[in-house]
């Protein structure tokens, strides 16, 4: 490769660039994916039952629901319609019918507990909700009219014809609003991250590009396994939209449970595995067992995102799977998906990087002190730009602008460094987000929560590292005088309140919690008395 252009000190990303509709075409996201041309046979396979739909059951499904919520439901442009669901083959027809009709889409995590999610749903203000029969009890208090996704009454619904009803066909502009998905972004409660239909539809054309699968990869389809969440940028863009532009097969687990996914990659040759890294240092710890137990042959590819890869990992699983090539994402909520990747072992090798700058993408370091961009190999705050970059916070002008600048620069509160070959290496965290498994936690709901408790006067939480999960939350507690709290006390209040992902799993208690004249926590100042003994 040759030097890499810095003198301007923006980063233009190496790959060439994807084509995408002129931006005043109205077009949405579901009939760009759905007239990509392909060779494609079965969309979605159900891992555990082999129930599937083809590609034409997809599109027809989507016809038919897209109908029924618009006729039946009153569904309309701008509308907010709540998925709470683990993945299921039924989870991208909901998707894909909401944003048909200009409609938008948000997703929860169904491991959140139901005041988390009504806190959710009072932000968003969803008017229908998807769920299955399992999660229902976690919504009912919403009062919203629901359809269960795993009942008879979602496939009568995939068989529905509109006969002579017309729905009323509204006009979707690729600038609407697509989806409206959950992240804290760099500092705070959970926000939610307004992507517009040209997000997701230069999303889906970067994904095809990457993964060869565009006509100028040769387009030949191959087939995926589904285990990370569809709740998440990561399995949304993906599983539920991206991928079903060039007809490959996505064979969806509903439950990660390791043996279940080396069954279904033996069961249905899959190629391409994308993943969280604690699933890949689980392969690796279980290597022996594995490779006697299942035929992995069919495994080409393992995709690794959401969280950092380190070298002692990606040298772990290069040597007990030597035939599987170690692939690497680097993205979030608010870029739609990937803003860099490798697309080769040969690039995943250069250790520690997350990879080229995606297609149609451009970079700046940003040095935090001073706000002046660096040039090659220093490190900073990570600005992008691109066409898959969120418009901004729903309902949260302040957040939004403290998070996009005028001219469409993304602050992403990562700190990395590009090196003269053009790869980023993202090195630190500049926001407080935590990461667990790959799921987000966000300090400032935990501090919240602990500042209820009567015994409490003063708390912060930051992120520990951890082997297996990533990072687990920490929390530093200001105890009364008098109290006698204990570390199980408090791991215990928040426990009972929360999901399981964002459990306080260590206390430290203190006199007081650094702040700097302004009030702010000091939370690297904690970070490292944290892991200073490590
Ligand atoms: P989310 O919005 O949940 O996708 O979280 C996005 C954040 O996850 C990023 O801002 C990074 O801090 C982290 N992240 C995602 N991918 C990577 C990666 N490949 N390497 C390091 N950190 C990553």
């Amino acid at each position: 490769r040759s030097g890499y252009r810095s003198s301007t000190s923006v980063f233009y990303s190496k790959r060439k660039p994807v084509p995408l509709p002129p931006p005043s075409t109205p077009i949405d996201a579901a009939t760009f994916i759905s007239t990509r041309p392909h060779p494609g046979h079965i969309a979605l396979i159900d891992a555990s039952s082999g129930r599937h739909l083809t590609y034409p059951d997809l599109w027809k499904a989507v016809h038919s629901v897209s109908s029924f919520l618009s006729l039946r439901f009153g569904i309309r442009k701008g509308h907010v319609v709540l998925l709470l669901s683990p993945n299921s083959i039924h989870f991208p027809v909901v998707v894909l019918s909401v944003l048909s009709l200009g409609a938008i889409i948000t997703t929860t995590n169904p491991l959140n507990t139901p005041s988390e999610i009504s806190k959710h749903a009072s932000d968003s203000k969803p008017v229908l909700a998807f769920t299955t029969a399992d999660l229902l009890p976690k919504i009912s208090a919403l009062r919203l009219p629901t359809v269960l996704i795993d009942e008879d009454q979602f496939e009568e619904m995939m068989r529905f014809e509109p006969g002579r009803e017309r729905r009323v066909k509204e006009r979707i502009d690729q600038d609407d609003t697509a989806t409206l998905l959950y992240s804290s972004g760099t500092t705070g409660l959970s926000k939610g991250v307004v992507s517009s239909h040209r997000n997701l539809i230069s999303m889906v054309q970067i994904i095809l590009n990457r993964f060869g699968l565009d006509r100028e990869g040769g387009g030949k389809p191959e087939t995926f396994l589904c285990t990370v969440p569809m709740f998440h940028i990561y399995g949304l863009v993906a599983f539920a939209s991206g991928l079903l532009g060039s007809g490959s097969t996505v064979v969806v687990l509903s439950k990660f449970e390791i043996g279940e996914m080396l069954s279904a990659i033996e069961r249905y040759k899959a190629t391409y595995l994308p993943l969280v890294p604690p699933i890949l240092v689980a392969m690796i710890n279980n290597a022996a067992a594995i490779n006697s137990k299942y035929d992995l042959r069919s495994l080409r590819s393992v995709l690794s995102g959401g969280a950092p890869l380190s070298r002692e990992v990606i040298e772990g699983f290069r040597e007990r799977y030597p035939t599987v090539r170690i692939l690497q994402g680097y993205g979030l909520t608010e870029s739609t998906g990937i803003g860099a990747s490798t697309d080769s072992a040969e690039e995943s090798l250069r250790y520690g990087t997350a990879g080229l700058l995606s297609p149609n993408t451009e970079a700046k370091i940003v040095d935090p002190e001073t706000g002046a961009a660096l040039p090659v190999n220093r490190t900073g705050e990570l600005w992008i730009r691109g066409p898959y970059v969120m418009k901004g916070y729903f309902s949260n002008p302040e957040a939004t602008s403290s998070t996009l600048d005028s001219d469409g620069w993304l602050r992403t509160g990562d700190v990395c460094y590009i090196d003269e070959d053009g790869f980023l290496f993202v090195v630190d965290r500049l926001k407080e987000l935590i990461k667990y498994k790959g799921y987000q936690v966000a300090p400032a709901e935990l501090e919240a929560l602990l500042l209820t408790h009567p015994d409490i006067t003063d708390a912060a939480v930051i992120p520990f590292p951890d082997k297996v999960v990533g990072q687990y939350p920490m929390a530093y507690v200001v105890r009364k005088t008098e109290s006698d709290l204990s570390e199980k006390g408090v791991i215990d209040f928040v426990g009972k309140q929360v999901a399981p992902y964002k459990r306080i799993r260590r206390v430290a208690f203190v006199g007081a919690i650094p702040k700097n004249p302004s009030g702010k926590i000091l939370r690297k100042d904690l970070i490292k008395l944290a892991t200073s003994k490590l």
